[in-house]
């Protein structure tokens, strides 16, 4: 039996860092929200063998222990006994280290992808908890719909998200380590968006109140090693987008539109100028 899950790439509409945590974490406070532009993680049980064997189309992933997909498979065969190995397969469309969330994306396809192949019976809740041991942004992903996201990523609480903008992801041609951003935090100087307000203007579908409300603590951050990147938001702000913000720790940075044509211009007007350029709707 093969199952094929798909993994969506994250964006943040808010994201808040509010304090440094004993074990090293930070505590932070955000609204995500999933787009379609997916990985897609296939699962195959082989029999004759107990290893995980990863292959990808992708030149980027490590294929070894490294790999979030590996992990979340080792995780699950330890935790529930499975000796029986299984062939993962990663269709790769997410960039890797965007800011886009594609490792956790992945991990999370593969914790539901196995959870149906040996016929666990886990809940999504169950799932998210699993994923806690893998990564920050797993529990997110293991549910993959617009959610407040507390903690270090480990509290998840799915939002109703009823008005879906069309989404321009522009990923300049370099990564960025999420770590090393974190590192450079400043809680004196970061500044911090009303991720309450921005949640309510979600659930009562108030478009200019979700547009006024954006927000990402970590985009000064980024924005201070990588001026590229706010080059990139006044071009999409000047072709009309709605609203203009980096993703995660970055460094992709998202358009909000809500007008399909517009959003086609703006998605044509950026491609001369950075080559990664998506043109997707939020889930
Ligand atoms: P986040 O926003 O959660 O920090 P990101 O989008 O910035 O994630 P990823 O694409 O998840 O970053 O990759 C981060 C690192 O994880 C890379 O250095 C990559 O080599 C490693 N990695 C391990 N497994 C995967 C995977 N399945 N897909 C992408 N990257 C992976």
């Amino acid at each position: 039996m093969e199952i094929t899950e798909k993994a969506p790439a994250k964006i943040n509409l808010g994201l808040d860092v509010i304090s440094k945590r004993t074990d090293g974490y930070h505590e932070l406070d955000m609204i995500m929200a999933s787009v379609d532009l997916s990985d897609r993680i296939t699962v195959r049980e082989l029999p004759d063998s107990s290893d995980i064997k990863l292959q990808s189309n992708s030149s980027f992933v490590p294929l070894n222990k490294k790999n979030h997909v590996y992990k979340a498979a080792a995780l699950i065969k330890k935790r529930f006994h499975i000796e029986t190995g299984v062939a993962i397969y990663i269709d790769k469309k997410i960039p890797v280290a965007a800011g886009l969330a594609g490792g956790s994306s992945d991990a999370a396809a593969t914790l539901r992808a196995l959870n149906q192949l040996w016929q666990l019976g886990l809940s999504l809740a169950e799932l998210a908890k699993l994923g806690e041991e893998i990564g920050s942004d797993v529990p997110y992903c293991v549910y993959g719909q617009t959610a407040r996201v507390t903690g270090r990523g480990e509290h998840v609480k799915p939002i109703t998200n009823t008005k879906k903008p069309w989404v321009i992801l522009v990923k300049p041609a370099f990564g960025v380590s999420t770590p090393d951003i974190f590192r450079h935090v400043d809680l004196a100087t970061i500044t911090h968006p009303d991720i309450d307000t921005l949640e309510a203007a979600v659930v009562n579908a108030d478009v200019d109140k979700v547009l006024q409300n954006l927000g990402n603590s970590l985009e000064d951050v980024t924005l201070d090693k990588h001026p590229l990147i706010s080059k990139i938001k006044a071009h999409l702000m000047a072709r009309g987008a709605d609203a203009v913000l980096m993703s995660g720790s970055g460094p992709t940075v998202f358009a909000l539109c809500h007008q399909e044509k517009k959003a086609h211009r703006i998605c044509d007007s950026i491609k001369g100028f950075c080559n990664e350029v998506y043109l997707v709707r939020m889930l």
